[in-house]
């Protein structure tokens, strides 16, 4: 690519930036909402127990807990890391993820990495 039309490339984003970053943050919401309520329907597999909200909170501290620690493992990299754990069922702690298409959940296949987090 040419340095013109990198710099035409670069004026097209600024000028986008306020259109595209509101529809960033409206799909990040949706999904939100899509994983919520996904959450609120499903039963665990493992001992039948609806999921709830509070299944999402603890994925959320679990991969806090991981990406803190890959961090602190590998300063100053930059790491590419794909989530694999969306929610964990409150009562057993089986592990699941969200599959947005269809709106429900599988069990994760994280091997036994959020286990030590
Ligand atoms: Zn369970």
């Amino acid at each position: 690519m040419t340095g013109l039309a990198l710099k035409v490339l670069l004026v097209v984003l600024l000028i986008l930036f306020p259109i595209w970053i509101p529809i960033v943050a409206i799909s990040h919401g949706i999904y939100l909402r899509r994983l919520r309520r996904a959450a609120s329907a499903f039963a665990c597999l493992s001992c039948g127990e609806l999921l709830g909200l509070e299944s999402i909170r603890l994925a959320d501290e679990a991969w806090a807990d991981y990406m803190r620690q890959l961090h602190e493992q590998n300063p100053g990299m930059l790491l590419q890391v794909v989530r694999s754990v969306h929610a964990i069922c409150p009562k057993c702690g089986a592990r699941y993820s969200f599959i947005e298409g269809e709106r429900t959940f599988a069990p994760a296949n994280d091997g036994a990495a959020l286990a030590k987090a």
